[in-house]
């Protein structure tokens, strides 16, 4: 299927949409949330993540005309080595703290990060709490950790071959998330030629 159909961007903000109600009730019946404001998991140097499951985020920002900027601020940050997300934006007093720039808009992995199963070496499911959980949670993730019954609670892989089986093409090779970023606005900029011709006229 190609990104052109009307309907692949509307059928991967449907899983979402499906993925982000499978971690409110995991939530809910766990007790564990993100702290308001943490920003841990952006900060991370190894986010990693699909073309195809970023492509919401570079349609939104095409929609909000910040593609070059984007794109400018991710040649920076390679330029220099930095992979930390270029979405991330620090909070300026709390070192530990931040926000998604385009949050709503974010791609597979980081909804699920810290609520979802994945599989170990040997195929058993495991749960994959934040470091963060478990310190501000302890009871609480030590509870959802030794729970045997796990059929409740997201599994990244399945959600991820539920992306990726849309386009397999883009939606299968996970590249560093700045990568992955410019890589779907570019996707989208070279199927973008009336938009672009415009913005060169202006
Ligand atoms: S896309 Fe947003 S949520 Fe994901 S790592 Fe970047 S800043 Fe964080």
């Amino acid at each position: 299927m190609s990104w052109q159909s009307p309907h692949l961007l509307r059928r991967i903000h449907g899983i979402y949409r499906e993925y982000d109600r499978h971690i409110l009730s995991f939530q809910m019946a766990t007790g564990i949330r993100c702290p308001d404001g943490c920003g841990v998991c952006c900060q991370s140097q190894d986010v990693e993540a699909t073309v195809l499951e970023c492509l919401p985020l570079a349609n939104e920002i095409f929609n909000q005309g910040k593609e070059e900027a984007t794109l400018s601020a991710i040649d920076k940050r390679m330029e220099r080595g930095d992979l930390n997300c270029v979405l991330y934006i620090p909070h300026r007093d709390l070192p530990e703290y931040g926000r998604c720039a385009f949050y709503d808009y974010r791609p597979l992995v980081c909804r699920l990060f810290g609520f979802a199963v994945r599989r170990n070496k040997f195929g058993q499911k495991e749960l994959c709490l934040c470091k963060v959980a478990k310190k501000t949670e302890p009871a609480k993730s030590t509870a959802a950790e030794t729970d045997a019954d796990l059929t409740h609670v997201p599994d990244f892989h399945e959600a991820f071959m539920k992306i990726s089986s849309l386009s397999p093409e883009i939606g299968t090779p996970l590249i560093p998330i700045n990568t992955a970023i410019k890589q779907s606005l570019e996707y989208l900029y070279w199927k973008r030629p009336r938009r672009r011709k415009m913005r060169r006229a202006a």
